[in-house]
């Protein structure tokens, strides 16, 4: 990747000097609202409409804690399920898989990044965290995916688990980046 590779999120390595890094990717299958997350944790906005084929990595400055970190997220674009994941394997600093409440298939879709992630942390250390993100909370209706669902995958693949959505608060969306950063941090 542009960004070379490494766990950078170590803020403890040089104390006061270059600040932490900490590079997040977003997985899903197309229409689980991985860029509107992007853009909301950037710009406290939801684009409705977004480049569905637009893969691209975004870099801003955060204190996560009272520590400065700069987070770097690419939100990916896969047409088929995890293909390619060398692009992002070994760069990442922590990863986000993300469906859709109101889509049983985008929920199924996360079980094949899950695997391959899992697969990547047996022979990968220090092990990447891993947060499953069911998004499109708004959407309760027309939930298809049960909170009950989403912690039993989480649980099976020692995952943190959320449901935000990227058009209601800020604040919830900008809680799971944070923690990402935290786990990637502390391991
Ligand atoms: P991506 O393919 O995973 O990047 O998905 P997008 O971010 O492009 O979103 C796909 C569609 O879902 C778009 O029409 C978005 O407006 C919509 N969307 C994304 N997040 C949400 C959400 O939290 N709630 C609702 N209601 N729609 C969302
Ligand atoms: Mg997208």
């Amino acid at each position: 990747g542009i960004f070379g590779k490494g766990k950078t999120c170590n803020s403890a390595a040089a104390p006061d000097k270059t600040p932490a890094e900490c590079n997040l990717v977003l997985l899903g299958v197309m229409g689980c609202g991985k860029s509107a997350l992007t853009v909301k944790f950037l710009t406290k906005r939801f684009i409705s409409e977004y480049d569905p084929h637009l893969e691209d990595i975004y870099s801003s400055e955060e204190k996560v804690d009272q520590q400065p970190v700069t987070v770097r997220v690419m939100d990916t674009c896969d047409q088929e399920g995890p293909v390619n994941s060398e692009r992002y394997l070994s760069w990442a600093s922590a990863f986000l898989v993300v469906y859709s409440i109101d889509n049983m298939e985008s929920f199924k879709g996360c079980q094949l990044y899950l695997q391959t992630l899992a697969l990547h942390n047996k022979t990968f250390n220090p092990q990447t965290p891993i947060i499953l993100l069911g998004n499109k909370l708004d959407m309760d209706r027309y939930r298809q995916v049960t909170p009950c669902d989403g912690e039993l995958l989480a649980s099976r693949f020692g995952c943190l688990f959320f449901e935000v959505s990227a058009c209601l608060d800020f604040l919830s969306v900008q809680h799971v980046f944070y923690e990402a950063v935290r786990r990637a941090r502390h391991g």
